[in-house]
């Protein structure tokens, strides 16, 4: 019997997202499953990231 079993679920983080306002000018950082877009947390505009860093995998 395989208790291989890992959790992956879509709810797992495996990309770490920069993102920038150009509104603002705010920075942040989001974990995602994928390159996903993410809100300003201050002005709410969609943003795309910048730079993602993969860390899935991590050793
Ligand atoms: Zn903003």
């Amino acid at each position: 019997m395989s208790n291989a079993v890992v959790a992956r679920g879509t709810e797992e983080f495996t990309f770490r997202n920069y993102y920038r306002c150009p509104f603002d000018g705010t920075s942040w950082v989001a974990e995602w499953s994928c390159r996903c877009n993410d809100r300003c947390p201050l002005c709410r505009a969609e943003i795309e990231p910048h730079d993602s860093e993969d860390i899935d995998g991590e050793e």
